[in-house]
């Protein structure tokens, strides 16, 4: 090597030393966002006009994506944060037990749990892992968001508060874009519950339902502006997911456990399209286990492969699921939350296409005009942290199935 070409390599690699590090830093930032409930094909209703813009100057899955498996709120969400199975993650369903804490239940509303690390800390989410290497996190809801997972907090977090408006919580992510450079997040999440609401209260085809589309992207129209307005627009990568879709329950469709087995010979611990059950003898699991019309249960280490659950310990030792549209319950359960009233639900099967998720992304880092096919939603994980440039955890999703989407 000439002393010309040697300082030439020296220099070259001194530049990428330095380079490397400025790039990381300058990485845009990146908004997730969750609708709850939006089925896959909503955004098709012309009714979403801010939505469909964003999937037309990026990436967008139109059939979908598939959720995990129970297909619930609380598991598909930390799913979708650190491409862990729910079996994995540990956040089997919105409701759980835990031997290590005898008698006491986790749910969506025991704030002391959801606030509690211990359920959470089967997985890494997003944020802990960019705090980890540095970077500023602050959610704007999110299921988990609200633990110290692993220690680790994102810098700015909100206790879940249903009655907080979109456009408020919209309007607080935009604040934080005006702080300082040092101390503005690098990785933001925005969480709307309305479609979801309705879609249970209404259902699927309601104008209920359809008004709650058009208020969420009204709220997704507020951010754009507020990003527009700060010059900020093509800066952010904005990832737009749901959790899982929904479809019609009916009044006449409703089965009963205590038709299988007696009533008082096990123990339900979530009912719904996802059933999961303790039985309190032999005969009982025996009676439950298998085939039944409308719904089938398995034992938990005899679920399908394509499920993608069973092994966690906190999962109860009979789980069941129905056909779409098919309530399991128990004639105690259905005299207290009377299943007619009921207009949509989900936790069917995943692979059911009512269950399918949205997925929109749209920024600099994203291509504009892929269509990707369906993929299943552990996948978001790695694309996510691909955005943010950081190094995934081990995790179930498959970079290739939202790589089209990369630049
Ligand atoms: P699901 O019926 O499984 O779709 O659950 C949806 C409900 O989850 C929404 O109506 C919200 O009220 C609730 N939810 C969402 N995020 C949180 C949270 N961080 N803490 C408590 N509840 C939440
Ligand atoms: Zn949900
Ligand atoms: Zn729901």
């Amino acid at each position: 090597m000439t002393p010309l070409v040697r300082r030439l390599c020296l220099a070259l690699s001194a530049l990428f030393l330095i380079a490397a590090p400025v790039r990381a830093a300058e990485r845009a930032p990146v908004i997730l966002i969750s609708i709850d409930g939006f089925r896959a094909d909503y955004a098709m209703r012309g009714l979403t006009p801010t939505l469909a813009a964003l999937a037309t100057e990026g990436a967008w899955a139109p059939q979908g994506m598939r959720p995990s498996f129970p297909v619930n709120t609380f598991p598909n969400h930390y799913t979708l944060v650190t491409g862990l199975r729910p079996d994995h993650h540990g956040i089997t369903d919105n409701t759980m037990f835990d031997t290590g804490r005898p008698g006491v239940k986790f749910s969506m509303g025991a704030r002391d749990q959801v606030e509690d690390r211990f359920w959470w800390d089967g997985g890494e989410p997003v944020w802990v892992t960019a705090e980890r290497a540095g970077m500023k996190t602050a959610t704007m809801f999110w299921p988990g968001s609200e633990a110290a997972v692993r220690g680790v907090r994102p810098t700015t977090w909100f206790p879940y508060q249903e009655s907080l408006s979109a456009f408020d919580r919209v309007d607080r992510l935009l604040g934080w874009l005006d702080l300082p450079q040092a101390e503005r997040p690098r990785f933001m999440t925005l969480y709307f519950e309305a479609v979801d609401t309705q879609g249970h209260r209404f259902g699927p085809d309601s104008p209920e339902l359809n008004k709650a589309l058009a208020d969420v992207d009204a709220a997704l129209a507020r951010l754009v502006a507020g990003l527009k307005a700060r010059g900020v627009y093509d800066q952010v990568n904005l990832v737009v997911v749901a959790d899982h879709g929904l479809a019609q329950t009916s009044p006449e469709r409703v089965v009963f456990l205590d038709d299988v087995a007696p009533a008082d010979s096990f123990t339900v611990i979530t009912a719904g399209w996802t059933t999961s059950l303790i039985p309190k003898t032999p005969e009982a699991a025996k009676a439950l286990v298998g085939r039944h019309k409308h719904f089938r249960c398995w034992r938990k280490g005899s679920m399908p492969r394509r499920l993608n659950y069973g092994t966690h310990p906190r999962i109860p030792p009979i789980i069941c699921l129905s056909e779409i549209g098919w309530v399991v319950t128990t004639r105690a359960r259905n005299a207290d939350r009377p299943m007619t009233r009921i207009g949509g639900s989900h936790g069917a099967d995943p692979f059911d296409p009512a269950m399918r998720a949205l997925f929109v992304a749209r920024g600099p880092d994203i291509r504009a005009g892929v269509r990707l096919k369906v993929f299943d939603n552990v996948s978001v994980y790695p694309f996510v942290m691909a955005l943010l440039g950081l190094t995934p955890q081990p995790n179930d999703g498959d970079p290739k199935a939202t790589a089209p989407a990369l630049k």
